[in-house]
């Protein structure tokens, strides 16, 4: 593991593209020795456990946790515990320089996006526009402060499909003017990552994926 010590911008001539070309990429990134900064959108710890492993050796990695979709708001703060407890953590074993940024917490910007939209079923139209409002959030502020990518952890769980999920902060990125690093997290084994590095750091792991309509 490489600590945050040296920084590089991503080269402009060659943008970040789709998953496979991410892979290759976070290679080509490591030979070259550079360093760029990454604003990593995490929805909870569990999921970030994979998104550190396998991006914080090679991006200056800042975690953003802006989930405004948490319900109710002791849950909101249990899993920004674990978020906090996951990033010390990793810092203290690694040498890395993780911070996290946590944007304010207002359920209403949730729910006024969703309205009309609580009876769809999980990964239908309500999630489409959760994981838009997260990862716009995200991308706003990585442009606003000069970071050289962003992505997110979404894809890290079983049943988060990258393939709705990557289009959406691709366009975002495109929209926005900062590149999105797609990722599959959940491959390769990563959700069965996710599972031993979150019992390794004595994570809570939620039972439903976060809104109020997922708990019922
Ligand atoms: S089920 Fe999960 S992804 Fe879908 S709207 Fe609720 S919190 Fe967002």
């Amino acid at each position: 593991m490489q600590t945050n010590q040296s920084r590089a911008s991503l080269p402009k001539d060659k943008p970040l593209g789709c998953y496979a070309q991410s892979l290759e990429e976070l290679e080509r990134i490591k030979a070259a020795g550079l360093r760029p900064k990454m604003l990593l959108h995490a929805c909870c710890a569990p999921c970030l456990t994979r998104g550190l492993d396998l991006l914080s050796g090679v991006f200056c990695v800042t975690v953003f946790f802006y989930n405004p979709n948490l319900a109710p708001q002791d849950e909101y703060d249990k899993r920004l515990e674990n978020v906090r407890v996951l990033v010390a953590a990793w810092n203290a074993e690694y040498g890395t320089d993780i911070s996290l940024v946590l944007p304010e917490y207002v359920p209403q910007e949730f729910l006024s996006q969703t309205n009309g939209l609580e009876a769809e079923p999980e990964n239908g139209a309500r999630c489409s526009v959760c994981y838009a409002l997260r990862l716009e959030e995200t991308a706003r502020y990585a442009k606003q402060n000069g970071f050289d990518c962003f992505s997110t952890t979404l894809t890290t769980g079983s049943r988060k499909p990258a393939a709705v999920i990557n289009p959406i902060g691709a366009e975002l990125g495109r929209r926005l003017g900062v590149p999105f690093f797609e990722t599959d997290l959940k491959k390769a084994d990563g959700y069965k990552k996710s599972l031993v590095l979150s019992e390794k750091y004595g994570l809570y792991r939620q039972h439903y994926c976060g809104c109020a309509f997922s708990s019922k």
